[in-house]
Order: structure tokens, then C-alpha cells, then sequence
């Protein structure tokens, strides 16, 4: 039987196309290997939002390169944002490539390999297709958690970002259709699902207005799903964020208490140059709103530093802003300009050394904060859906609480199961305990 390898770049909309790849893929006769070196064929899930991305896979084409010299006969197929940004461009750009197809396009990847293993040179598919990927079988890696597209693209375009240039307009996926989902998955033994989309509270804005469900309509549909116990999901936009939703956080037993929720800045000039939709304080009364509905809730966030025309006062407010929010995690991304974004034509580029020390006292600040947090919830006993063995080993078991924070404990409990654990230590990242 022929094999694969495939390698994923990004976010988890990636991770969760590489199911996509992966279904596929086994539904026409592949199987996975478990190192590139001994596959047929070498697929790359690519991510085309920061420059870093792509600087790490031609770090990891190399491999891919090697092979198809020493094996013209195996295959090399490249998928997902990076390829749907370079589009037909990349076979001259990567000459050893057989096959490359943009994440609306993983139903015709096996069409595409027979084409390019028939030799009649490299095969592509770059459509822009409507819901493309709903009904495709998929090949989770987890049993108890699972990913489920609520939507597709977006249509925001803040200013710095390449994604409703490569994954097209936002679309919403019928909500029947997604019910039915998720009633399966928790046929299959799912416990948890995460919703994925764009921009989520959005959900539903283009569907037919006489039949359509918004995003806590959906919540509220999916509440009721038995064996569902959790329901978490990404991302939120800022200026869709209402007041509907936050009381479906509030008041749905399944939704959990936890929430990303990304600010990117806290200077209301510069969201306003990345065209975000929203000002510092209208963000900041958001949180509170969520606060204050939503007891312990953990909130987190994505942070750009050195967007151009950044300011040392435009930091600064991003730093009283994260300690206002008191976030529980935060993802720090210094910005990186995307040829054909209105941001990459941006003047006031900020000095690669401002943006280190920026980012490495943001990184601090956002440490501190989370770890402040996590100590607070030493004593308690919290909700852990259990993973399997801790990374750590020692015996110990791995799981996640309500507020998907990692706890490492000790005591019996197979995955899948839900228990209770006493939280007895905690680092800004992981707590650990004892059931
Ligand atoms: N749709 C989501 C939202 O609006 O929050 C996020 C999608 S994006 C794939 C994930 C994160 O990458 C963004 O929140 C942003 O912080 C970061 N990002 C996107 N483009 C970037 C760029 N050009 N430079 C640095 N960070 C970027
Ligand atoms: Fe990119 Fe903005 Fe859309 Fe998020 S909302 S995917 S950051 S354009």
C-alpha cells in the first residue's frame, strides 16, 4: 500500500484541514508512515500569515527536494495558504513539486496525484469553492476532542492580514448541516468540540435571514447535543463580540469559560490603521461586560507589536491594556509584512531592536499576569477532561479544565473521563494537581 507523510504549518483551521488531508488521502488506499523518509508521498499543510511560516517550511523542503532526487518516483504535493497565495507561480518557484492545491481544494487531491503520477507533468487546483470541505471524511488524532468548521474565509481584511486573500470571502456553513455533525462526533465518543472560524460571531450574517441561526443561536442548538460536555470556540472578532453571546456564555451549561479573543493592540490610532473595527475602549468595556457575566472566566489574546507607525506611547497602551485585561495567555506576533496587504505599504516601519525589547517585555508582562492567575486557583478543585499521560511522565496524567488550561496530575483516571482535581502548583502555563 502506498504511504504518506504530511507535515502541517499554522493555525488550528490547518490542523484541522490536515484531517481533512489525512481522510482523504486513507479513503483512496493511503496509509499514514510515521517518517517522511519512508513515504511515497510527502505532503506539505502550509501557512502563509507570518513571514516566519514560510521561512520554516523551506526549511522543511529541503527534505522534500533530497527525496525526489533520489526517488523521482515518489510524490510532493504542497496545500493551504502558502500554496493558494503563490497559485500556479510556485511550480517555477519549487521545481521538484508534482502537485500543489489551496485549502478549498483537499477533495481533489487524489485526482490531482493520479494526474501527476500518470506523468503528464505537475497538476494544481486553485478554485475558490463553495463549501468545500463539509462532508469530507476526516482522520482525527484525538478520540474525545474534535474541530468543527462553523465557517470559511473572511471578509475583514484588517490591514496587515493575508487570509481573505487566500481562504476567500467569509461563508457560513448551514447550521443544519453542523448540528448533524456534531451529533455524530458525539456518536463517536467526542466529549469536546471547538468551533472554527474567522471570525465566529459573525456566523450566520450571510445565510438566508428567514431560516438562519446567529452564533449564539448555533450554541444554543448545540447546548442540547447529548454527550457533548464541552463547547469551546475560535476566534472571536472583537466588534462582533455581543451581548447575546456573552450571556450564552453565561448561561449555556456545555459552553465553557473560556474565551480568545484577539485585541492585537491596545492604542486605538493604530487599530485604527489595521483596520480592526473597533477603539481601546470599546474593547476594554466588552471585557468588562465579560467579566462580569462570566465568573472566572479566562480570557485570552493575540498581540501584534511593531505594526507600522507604532509609537513608544502605542506600546504603552498595549501594556496598560493587558494589564487591565489581566489575560491569561496571550500570543505575541511581531508584525510581518505581507507582500499585497495595505499594511506592507504602511510608512513608520519600527527598528528591529525596538520591536525586540518590545516583544521581550510584553512576553514578560503577559507571563506575570498568568502566572498571578494561575496561582490564584491553587486549593481549588476543578472540571479536567482528561488526555491521556502527562509529557512530563512519572505517571502522570494530562488533562484540561473548562478554561482549556493544561493540568499535569497525579491519580487514576482513563482518557475521555471527567474528573476532579485539587490544583496544588501552577506556572504561568501549566497547573498541576492531584485527584
Ligand atoms: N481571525 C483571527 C482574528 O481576527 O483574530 C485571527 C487569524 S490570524 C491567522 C491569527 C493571528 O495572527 C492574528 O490574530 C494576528 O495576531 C496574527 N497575524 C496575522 N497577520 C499577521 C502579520 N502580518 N504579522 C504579524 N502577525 C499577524
Ligand atoms: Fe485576518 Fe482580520 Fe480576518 Fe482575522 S479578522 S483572519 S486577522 S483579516
Amino acid at each position: 500500500m502506498a504511504t504518506y507523510f504530511l507535515a502541517t504549518f499554522g493555525c488550528q483551521m490547518n490542523e484541522h484541514d490536515s484531517e481533512r488531508i489525512r481522510g482523504v488521502l486513507e479513503e483512496h488506499g493511503w496509509s499514514a508512515a510515521s517518517k517522511a523518509d519512508a513515504a511515497d508521498l510527502l505532503v506539505y499543510n502550509t501557512c502563509a500569515v507570518r513571514e516566519s511560516a514560510e521561512n520554516r517550511l523551506r526549511g522543511r523542503l529541503g527534505e522534500a527536494s533530497r527525496r525526489k532526487k533520489e526517488q523521482p518516483a515518489s510524490l510532493v504535493a504542497l496545500g493551504g495558504c502558502f500554496a493558494q497565495s503563490r497559485g500556479e507561480k510556485i511550480f517555477a518557484e519549487l521545481p521538484f513539486l508534482d502537485v500543489a492545491f489551496g485549502p478549498q481544494n483537499i477533495a481533489e487531491l487524489p485526482s490531482l496525484l493520479a494526474a501527476a503520477a500518470s506523468g503528464s507533468g505537475p497538476a494544481y487546483a486553485f478554485e475558490d469553492n463553495q463549501f468545500p470541505s463539509a462532508g469530507l471524511p476526516t482522520r482525527r488524532l484525538d478520540p474525545f476532542r474534535a474541530w468543527v468548521q462553523v465557517m470559511t474565509g473572511c471578509t475583514n481584511f484588517c490591514s496587515y492580514c493575508v487570509v481573505p486573500f487566500v481562504r476567500g470571502p467569509e461563508r457560513s456553513r448551514p447550521a443544519g448541516d453542523i448540528i448533524t455533525e456534531v451529533k455524530r462526533l458525539a456518536g463517536e465518543g467526542v466529549r469536546e468540540v471547538t468551533l472554527l472560524g474567522q471570525n465566529v460571531n459573525a456566523y450566520g450574517l450571510d445565510l438566508d435571514p428567514s431560516s438562519r441561526l446567529d452564533f449564539a443561536g448555533l450554541l444554543a442548538q448545540l447546548d442540547g447535543i447529548e454527550g457533548i460536555k464541552r463547547i469551546r470556540f475560535t476566534t472571536s472578532h472583537p466588534k462582533d463580540l455581543d451581548r447575546r453571546l456573552i450571556e450564552a456564555i453565561r448561561d449555556l451549561p456545555s459552553v465553557c469559560e473560556q474565551l480568545h479573543l484577539p485585541v492585537q493592540s491596545g492604542s486605538s490610532f493604530i487599530l485604527g490603521r489595521m483596520n480592526r473595527g473597533y477603539t481601546r475602549e470599546e474593547y476594554l468595556e466588552k471585557v468588562d461586560q465579560l467579566y462580569e457575566a462570566v465568573p472566572g472566566l479566562a480570557l485570552t489574546t493575540d498581540l501584534i507589536i511593531g505594526f507600522p507607525g507604532e509609537r513608544e506611547e502605542d506600546f504603552y497602551r498595549t501594556t496598560t491594556l493587558v494589564r487591565e485585561c489581566r489575560f491569561d495567555g496571550a500570543f505575541t506576533f511581531a508584525f510581518s509584512s505581507r507582500p499585497g496587504t495595505d499594511a506592507a505599504g504602511l510608512p513608520g516601519r519600527v527598528p528591529e531592536a525596538a520591536v525586540k525589547r518590545r516583544m521581550r517585555e510584553i512576553v514578560t508582562l503577559v507571563q506575570e499576569i498568568a502566572a498571578e492567575k494561575n496561582s490564584s486557583l491553587v486549593g481549588r478543585e476543578m472540571e479536567v477532561l482528561v488526555e491521556g499521560g502527562s509529557r512530563h511522565g512519572g505517571g502522570q496524567l494530562r488533562g484540561r479544565t473548562r478554561t482549556n488550561k493544561i493540568v499535569n496530575f497525579t491519580g487514576k483516571a482513563d482518557p475521555g473521563m471527567i474528573v476532579d482535581v485539587r490544583i496544588e502548583s501552577a506556572t504561568s502555563t501549566t497547573l498541576s494537581g492531584r485527584r
